[in-house]
Order: structure tokens, then C-alpha cells, then sequence
């Protein structure tokens, strides 16, 4: 009898069974409440499109982590306003299941704040966390906790962290948390607030307990061609292991940011190495799910940036013959990769917001 089969007519003790001796649940349509994951990682490669990830794989001339999940699916990305979103709109879409306009931070088209799925986590007295290559300011992260008209207002997002009791942010941008127009210091309030306020990955990596506002840049990280190195992946590492110390569980937000910006510039190799680079946090969070047995993992962008086209390549010599079809974002469809209970869910052909309603689900907030 195959393991659909056995599936399909026991699902419910086959599941208990599989929790009991830690195997993978591959084949059940179904997510009752004891498979619920206990944390979720959402990774967002921002303008990774499956051309940027084909592109990844050619040059490195081996697997990514991401051809390793066992679930894919598509989504759609338009925002409320445009057949082509921006990363405001475009992220929050997959933070709080709303479409809005382009350029909007967690604000519907009318400005109403939206909660997102971090809030609702954090809410739950889970851990919630950010990670990204760009200032922790930028849109994508920025979509996850601030609410502001336009992903512009820098300061006011920074402004925005002491609202909430996220509890580990590492990224760029320390700048718009030190050197305001309004005179005040964030970092010095981050610290009266009980967070640790630490401004190197030597120290950040240390870290061992309680908050942590992890500075690794006066504005965006570098790029990986000018030295970012481990980075992402040493605070996607250091984020999962602060945020497990919490045994209700926790949600996570890593962002390959820079992957869009090499879209913008139409520079392949910008593309390929940022990619490459996300992947390797796409491997620390999946490492880490396989050993817990407890963690959904999603990987997924907000939009394609720079319509790449593969017009040739050569999987022996691991390159590739890249073509642009614009400087900005376009309106295709983009990868969603899913590992762990509840990862069969994300399956199939839907809207960016789905992603939002999925988790909210599974976690039960
Ligand atoms: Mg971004
Ligand atoms: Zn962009």
C-alpha cells in the first residue's frame, strides 16, 4: 500500500505516529491542530523571481537550498493600485493580507493601520523577529511592524519599533534610529526598554539572551560583491536561536533584500551572488526545521524585479546569457516554497495575501 493511500484512510493516527517517531508528513491534505507548526520563518527574497532563482542555480552549478522543499507554489503580487507592485505594497500584502497601494507600510488604501502577522504572533505572547540585508527601516521589514502612508518616512518607521516588543531586529539602518530631525536617540530608548542596542556582527552573534536591536549598517548592509560576507545567514542563525527560547514558539521575517536591487541594475552578477546569498539563510532555517520538527518554513518575494530573461547559459560552465525587460519591478508571478507542518497548504495558484491567511491559520492566531 502506498504512504498516499495509508494516508488518506489514517491520517489521524498516522500522524500521532509520525510526531512520535519524527517522520515527515508528506502526503496528508489535512492540518489538524497537534501538527500546527509551533514556529513559522518566513523568507522574502525581494525581486526573486524564478528566473533569479534559475540564474542561482546555473552559476553555482550545484543545488540551492530551495530546490530541497517539498511544496511550491505561485502567487500573484498586483497591489490595489498597480499591475505591478512595489515592495511597500508588495510586502504588505504577505505581512497582513491586504492589498494596498503601492508605497503604503501596512496601511490599507484609506491609511487604517493593518495588524500583521508578526503583531498577531507577538500578541499570542510568541517571539517575533526581523532580519534584513537593507535597513531594518526599508519597506519589506518595514510592512512586518511600522504603519506609515509612504515607506519614505524613515524616521517615523524607526519611530515605530518602540511601539511594539518585537524581540530581535538585526539589519541596517541605524542611522534613522540615531541621527533623527527630532533630536531623539532610539537607541538610547531601545536600551531603556531593555533591549541590548549592539552595532557589529562580531557582537550581535554573541548575543545570548533577552531583547536585541542588532545594528549592522548606518544605512543599507553592503552588497555581497563589496564584502557583506556572512551576514544574513549569521543573523538568520543567531534570530532562530534568540527567538527558540521561548517555548510558545515564534515568528521569524528574513529578508534577501538586495536580490531587487541587482534587478534594478540590470546586473547579473549583483543578482546571482545576492541570491545565492539568501539561499544560504534559506539552508540555516531549514536545517533548523528538519532537526525541530516543529517549524514551517516559507520562502517566497514580494515581485519580480528587472523581467529577467535566461536567453542562454551552460549548466557545465555555470553561466548564464541574462536579458532585462525593464529597470523596475513587473507584474509576474513568484515562487512560494514551503517545508513543515502545514507546508502542503501553500501549494497551487493564489494571491500574495494568501500567504498572510495560511500562517494565521496554521499558528491558530
Ligand atoms: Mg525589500
Ligand atoms: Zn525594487
Amino acid at each position: 500500500m502506498t504512504r498516499r493511500r495509508i494516508c488518506s484512510r489514517m491520517c489521524v493516527s498516522l500522524m500521532i505516529i509520525s510526531i512520535l517517531i519524527g517522520i515527515s508528513l508528506g502526503g496528508c491534505n489535512t492540518t489538524p491542530k497537534e501538527i500546527a507548526p509551533r514556529n513559522v520563518i518566513l523568507l522574502i527574497g525581494d525581486g526573486m523571481g524564478v528566473a533569479q532563482v534559475y540564474a542561482a542555480m546555473t552559476v553555482k552549478k550545484d543545488s540551492l537550498h530551495m530546490e530541497k522543499f517539498p511544496y511550491v507554489g505561485l502567487i500573484k503580487t498586483s497591489s490595489a493600485d498597480n499591475y505591478v507592485t512595489d515592495s511597500g505594497a508588495g510586502g504588505t500584502a504577505l505581512a497582513t493580507g491586504h492589498k494596498t497601494k503601492n508605497g503604503a507600510i501596512a496601511v490599507d488604501t484609506a491609511g487604517n493601520s493593518l495588524k500583521s502577522i508578526l503583531q498577531y504572533a507577538m500578541d499570542a505572547n510568541l517571539s517575533g523577529g526581523l532580519v534584513s540585508t537593507s535597513s531594518i527601516t526599508h519597506a519589506t521589514p518595514a510592512s512586518f511592524l511600522a504603519h506609515q502612508i509612504s515607506r519614505a518616512s524613515y524616521q517615523d518607521i524607526a519611530a515605530d519599533f518602540l511601539k511594539t516588543n518585537i524581540d530581535v531586529f538585526i539589519g541596517g539602518g541605524l542611522d534613522d534610529f540615531s541621527k533623527r530631525d527630532d533630536g531623539r536617540d532610539l537607541t538610547v530608548e531601545l536600551a531603556e526598554k531593555g533591549y541590548t542596542v549592539l552595532t557589529s556582527m562580531d557582537a550581535i552573534v554573541t548575543h545570548e539572551k533577552g531583547k536585541l536591536a542588532g545594528f549592522t549598517a548606518p544605512g543599507h548592509n553592503p552588497k555581497m560583491l563589496e564584502g557583506r560576507g556572512n551576514m544574513l545567514p549569521d543573523a538568520t542563525a543567531t534570530a532562530i536561536r534568540l527567538l527558540n527560547q521561548n517555548p510558545k514558539g515564534f515568528f521569524l521575517m528574513v529578508e534577501g533584500s538586495q536580490i531587487d536591487w541587482g534587478g534594478h541594475a540590470n546586473d547579473t552578477e549583483y543578482i546571482v551572488t545576492e541570491t545565492i546569498d539568501f539561499d544560504e539563510a534559506v539552508g540555516i532555517a531549514l536545517e533548523f526545521a528538519r532537526k525541530d520538527k516543529n517549524t514551517l518554513v516559507v520562502v517566497t518575494a514580494d515581485h519580480e524585479t528587472g523581467g529577467l530573461g535566461l536567453n542562454q547559459g551552460n549548466i557545465v560552465d555555470g553561466t548564464v546569457i541574462a536579458a532585462y525587460t525593464t529597470e523596475g519591478h513587473t507584474g509576474v508571478m513568484v515562487p512560494v516554497f514551503a517545508y513543515g507542518p502545514g507546508a502542503e497548504q501553500f501549494t497551487g495558484v493564489y494571491e500574495n495575501t494568501g500567504i498572510f491567511h495560511k500562517i494565521k491559520k496554521l499558528m491558530g492566531l
